[in-house]
Order: C-alpha cells, then structure tokens, then sequence
C-alpha cells in the first residue's frame, strides 16, 4: 500500500472538487485530503478512486460517492470525542473519515466478507473504529447510547432501535425512502418524546437490508 505524490495530487484535485459542490466543514476537507482512497479500491483503479463517483467494492455493494461521504458527515456535525454509531461499513471509508475527525466510531456491516475486509484494511492503515458483523437495524444496545448515528443506506424508514440508542440531544442522519432514490434526512432527539425532522435533498443509495446474509 503506497501513497505516492500523484495519489496526494488527485487528492488535493478530489478536495477541490468536493468543495466546489458545497461542502463547506474544513475538517470534513481535512479528512477527505487525508485518507488514501485508493486503498480501498482494487489498485487497477487508482485513477477511478479520485473521481467523485461511487464505486463497486463487491457483493453488490458500493463505497460512496465522496461528495455524498461529506454531505452525510457535514450534515452530522461531529465533534472530537463524540460516540458515533455508523451502520453500513462498506469498504471502512466513511468510518476513516469520522476517525480523522477525532470521533469513536462503531460500526455495523450485515455482509460477513465485507466486514472481514474491512476489519483487515483498516487495521493495516492504522484505522481502530470498533467493527461489528451484524444487522445494524437493532443497533449496539451493548454500547449504547450514541451521540450520532449515521446510516449510509437507503432506509424505508427509521429504525426505532436506532431512535433509542441515541442520547438527547444526538442526531440520525438517513436517507430515507424506497429502493434508489431517498431524502436525505436529519433527525434531531429534542427530547425522549420530541423529534425535530430535517430533509436534505434526494441521492441514491443501496437499500438497508433486514436479514444478514
Ligand atoms: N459507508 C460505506 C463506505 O464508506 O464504504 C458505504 C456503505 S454502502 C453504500 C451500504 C452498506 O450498508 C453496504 O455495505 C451494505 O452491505 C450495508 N448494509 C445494508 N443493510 C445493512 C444492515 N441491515 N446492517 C448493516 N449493514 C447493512
């Protein structure tokens, strides 16, 4: 796994990019400048790392579009020392970025293979977030509660395990809504009784799926 200057060069271009759609958190830009994209994709696709698109990462899967990446952790206003809950590891990119950001990351990935995966890159990049392997509609009640949680596919709607593990004051952001194209949603605990609902625009995310496989 090497990071030469021309990965850092398409990475300063891909920053450049990112923030020319909007995203405005330096400390997001920060993060996206800092991760090595590339090693989450096969090395025939180094260029394609350092484009803003989503990409296939196996079993039907995606790591996400970078710009969608920050508009997710933009939109969850994390803060150093903050307990982040994250369902859908993926490729572990999301969960690098939120560990840059000074964040203790939990995440949840349903597919076995991905999960190993990324268990196994991540540790290799010097990345510790807990990973877990398991269906992250129930959540962690074990190391519940959370400050944030961030759901990085599309949900029909918001899980009520979720809801729970979240502290007062915590925020949801999801995508909300049937398969290939959701409202990106932000939810924000006012009070155990009371949710403030914020809608975002619409992406396209793989579904949230309810069975492991
Ligand atoms: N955050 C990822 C990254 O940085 O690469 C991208 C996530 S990908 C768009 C969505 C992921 O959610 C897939 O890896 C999928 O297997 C996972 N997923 C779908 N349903 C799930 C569930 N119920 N629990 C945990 N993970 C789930």
């Amino acid at each position: 796994m090497i990071d030469t200057y021309r990965h850092q060069g398409l990475r300063r271009k891909l920053v450049e990019s990112v923030k020319s759609k909007g995203i405005i958190d330096e400390r997001v830009l920060d993060a996206i400048g800092k991760i090595p994209r590339h090693f989450f994709l096969d090395s025939s696709f180094t260029e394609i790392a350092y484009q803003d698109k989503p990409f296939p990462i196996g079993l039907g899967q995606t790591i996400s579009q970078p710009y969608t990446v920050a508009f997710q952790t933009e939109l969850l206003e994390v803060q150093a020392g903050e307990k982040i809950l994250e369902i859908g590891t993926g490729s572990g990119y999301q969960a690098c970025v939120l560990v840059e950001m000074g964040a203790k990351v939990f995440s949840i990935e349903r597919h076995r293979d991905l999960h190993k995966r990324s268990k196994a890159l991540l540790e290799k990049m010097g990345y510790y977030p807990k990973l877990f392997y398991g269906d992250g509609y129930l959540g962690l009640p074990a190391f519940a509660p959370f400050d944030k949680i961030l759901v990085t596919a599309g949900a029909p709607d918001v899980p009520d395990a979720l809801l729970n593990q979240l502290n007062v004051g915590g925020t949801i952001v999801i995508p909300l809504g049937g398969s290939g194209n959701q409202v990106m949603t932000r939810l924000k605990k006012k009070s155990e009784t009371e949710i403030e609902k914020q809608e975002f625009g619409h992406f396209r995310f793989v579904p949230l799926l309810g069975k492991k496989t």
